[in-house]
């Protein structure tokens, strides 16, 4: 009698010494999240992986797959649970090679772990190897790099039988990193840096700035969407909305124009920060890319990072082409929703002729002339918030309402509503 279970590994938290427990745990936790739709008899730690099986059998791929975008994992095998006999190995080795097509060429790898089984596992490696040669006669034997490597490995009282398996999200178990805030906007960049940072272990704040009430608010939408589309990874916490469309307002009646799209830059990340610090995070996050558009050369970026007083910013995007990105957003699956068109902050009082090369000091006097802490303040008593589901790590903050009297819980209606 065989029986199908999940193996899952994850070879990058290996490495933490004495953290690994908590590494462990914090994968655990998300895994236990991420396959809430499935009944599970058991979820947890085997012989340096976590075991995971399925209370009905015809699950264990779909729980394979959707543990591999967990971040933290680094690989998902179905493995066939069976006796210790040469009968029983054999027969769960025919159905994990079949599982592994396409292949041409194999080999099997018995190995023993805890266990008081008196048979070697040379003599299991050509047993079975034997079995499957004869299920498979048109498939080849290759001892060096053979595209599938079947393991026996015999634990305890039983053996677990598995292919290679699937490739999983690899990175570390959201939450192990801390917090960030993420600028997050509905294009094509800022969801897939905010994966990234996610598949490194932060728990994500997404902060959305709107054009409301000067644009409609269908960017706040598709933001949901986008978030919607990340909760498998489980990196996102609550959202925060800034309806932005008075500052930018502002800032384009009193501002110089050629500035404007870095004081909208400037006045975003100053608020990104307070944000952070309501919510304890520790630092900002942006899909920036290096020269991509004018706000992005070195220059402008300098002259925008300058407005954040202490948190560093991470640009996980800098060095990647779009081309790389936009492949990233289509395999998290953010791309569809990020093609969308909508207007937001960003297509609000554009400059004709954006600077380039913005001087420092020349952004400084202007930014200052602006009075921005004010601005600051009348943005952040409009903030709005609504709570992400699917991310166990995230901790609201305490004493919310000691910063914002005026917070509340954003209403929003369905975008299909
Ligand atoms: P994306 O970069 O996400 O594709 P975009 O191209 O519209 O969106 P850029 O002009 O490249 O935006 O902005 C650079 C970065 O600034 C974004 O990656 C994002 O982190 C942040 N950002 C821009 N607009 C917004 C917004 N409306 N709300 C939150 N963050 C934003
Ligand atoms: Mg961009």
């Amino acid at each position: 009698m065989t029986s199908k279970v999940c193996l899952v590994s994850y070879h990058e938290i290996a490495l933490k010494g004495k953290n690994r427990r908590r590494f462990e745990d914090a994968l655990l936790k998300n895994l236990r999240c991420a396959l809430e739709t499935f009944e599970l008899n058991r979820l947890e730690r085997f012989q340096g992986r976590i075991l995971c099986v399925p209370a009905r059998e015809d699950d264990a791929q779909a729980v394979a797959e959707r543990a591999a975008l967990v971040p933290g994992v680094a690989r998902v095998a179905v493995a066939w649970r069976c006796a210790r006999s040469d009968e029983a190995f054999a027969e769960a080795a025919v159905q994990a090679l079949a599982a592994s097509e396409p292949f041409t060429t194999f080999k099997v790898h018995g190995k023993k772990s805890n266990t008081d089984y008196a048979g070697h596992t040379l003599d299991i490696n050509r047993s079975v190897g034997a079995a499957l040669c004869a299920a498979f006669p048109e498939k080849k034997v290759r001892m060096h790099d053979p595209d599938v490597t079947i393991t026996v490995n015999v634990v305890g009282g039983e053996a677990y039988v598995y292919g290679a398996g699937r490739r999983g999200a690899g990175g570390l178990p959201v939450g192990t990193a801390g917090k960030v805030v993420s600028l997050l906007s509905s294009g094509f960049d800022s969801p897939v840096a905010s994966w990234m940072v996610g598949r490194r272990g932060a728990c994500v704040c997404p902060v959305h700035f709107s054009g409301r009430p000067v644009t409609s608010d269908e960017s706040e939408w598709l933001c949901q969407d986008i978030l919607a589309a990340l909760k498998p990874y489980g990196l996102a916490g609550r959202l925060y909305v800034v309806p932005f469309g008075e500052v930018q307002r502002t800032m384009a009646l009193e501002g110089p124009p050629d500035l404007r799209v870095i004081l909208y830059r400037r006045a975003m990340l100053a608020i990104a920060e307070r944000i952070a610090e309501i919510e304890g995070a520790k630092a900002l996050v942006t899909g920036e890319s290096l020269g991509q558009v004018a706000s992005q050369t070195l220059d402008n970026i300098r002259a925008t990072n300058d407005a954040v007083r202490t948190l560093p910013v991470l640009r996980p995007l800098i060095g990647s082409d779009k081309v790389e990105i936009i492949e990233r957003a289509r395999q998290i699956g953010t791309y569809d929703i990020s093609s969308e068109k909508a207007p937001d902050c960003c297509t609000l009082f554009m400059p004709r002729r954006p600077e380039t090369h913005a001087r420092l000091e020349t952004v400084r006097r202007a930014w200052d002339a602006l009075e921005p802490e004010t601005l600051i303040d009348e943005a952040l008593a409009g903030l709005e918030y609504v709570d992400v589901e699917g991310c166990p790590s995230y901790k609201p903050p305490r004493g919310l309402a000691e910063h914002h009297g005026s917070l509340a819980p954003a209403t929003w209606r369905s975008r299909d509503a």
